[in-house]
């Protein structure tokens, strides 16, 4: 029986999720023991990279050259093979906090562009604690810098699209920017912002 790329890319993506929702539910199993002190969380996350390297040295991958850049949040919500629906690396993967684009992200993100990216995702998403630091008053004196950088994110992307290089790009054909909304709970892309469920708010994965 020959199976169609299409099937197998579909199929080996079932597979992820299947062991996406094996892992999911052992909440008590590793990192949620009650009075886990920062040595006990330190020594479990070093033997789970022992086990995924081990594997990972069993079975090498390939190695492609990335066409998509995305800048994401570090949001532990969202998940950029999800995002992208593909465990390949075609993707190179810009997250900090609040999508912001400073110099050295627009830097970064130039020589992807450079280096073969003929697509560009920048985005935000709903329920964003960097957001919701910079709209609050008492987390702005806290953190002045990381609030900042989300006040000028607009104008960053603005100032980023008129670089030189990437200008002549986009007016070229050769690369398409996309600015898009992540919805948080489901990792869709969407062109607007959707609503944030308040009860999103206690997840507790958000980086307060
Ligand atoms: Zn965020």
């Amino acid at each position: 029986m020959t199976v169609s790329p299409r099937t197998q890319f579909v199929m080996g993506g079932a597979l992820v999720n299947a062991g996406f929702r094996l892992q999911d539910p052992l909440h008590a199993y590793d990192f949620e023991k009650p009075n886990l002190t920062p040595l006990e969380v330190w020594t479990e996350f070093k033997e789970q990279n022992h086990l995924s390297a081990m594997v990972r040295e069993k079975f090498p991958r390939s190695t492609e050259h990335p066409v998509v850049a995305l800048l994401v949040c570090m949001d532990a919500r969202i998940d950029t093979s999800e995002l992208a629906g593909d465990t390949r690396r075609y993707y190179y993967v810009i997250r900090n906090a609040g999508s912001v684009m400073e110099d050295e992200e627009q830097e970064m993100l130039e020589l992807a562009v450079r280096n073969g990216v003929k697509v560009l995702v920048l985005t935000r998403h709903t329920d964003c604690a960097a957001e919701k630091a910079a709209a609050d008053p008492a987390k702005r004196a806290q953190y002045p810098v990381l609030t900042a950088a989300v006040d000028a994110r607009a104008a960053h992307i603005e100032a980023f699209l008129k670089r030189p290089f990437i200008a002549e790009r986009i007016a070229k054909g050769e690369l398409l920017v996309e600015q898009l909304f992540i919805d948080t709970r489901s990792d869709e892309l969407v062109a607007v912002e959707p609503p944030t469920e308040t009860k999103s708010e206690t997840a507790g994965a958000a980086p307060h």
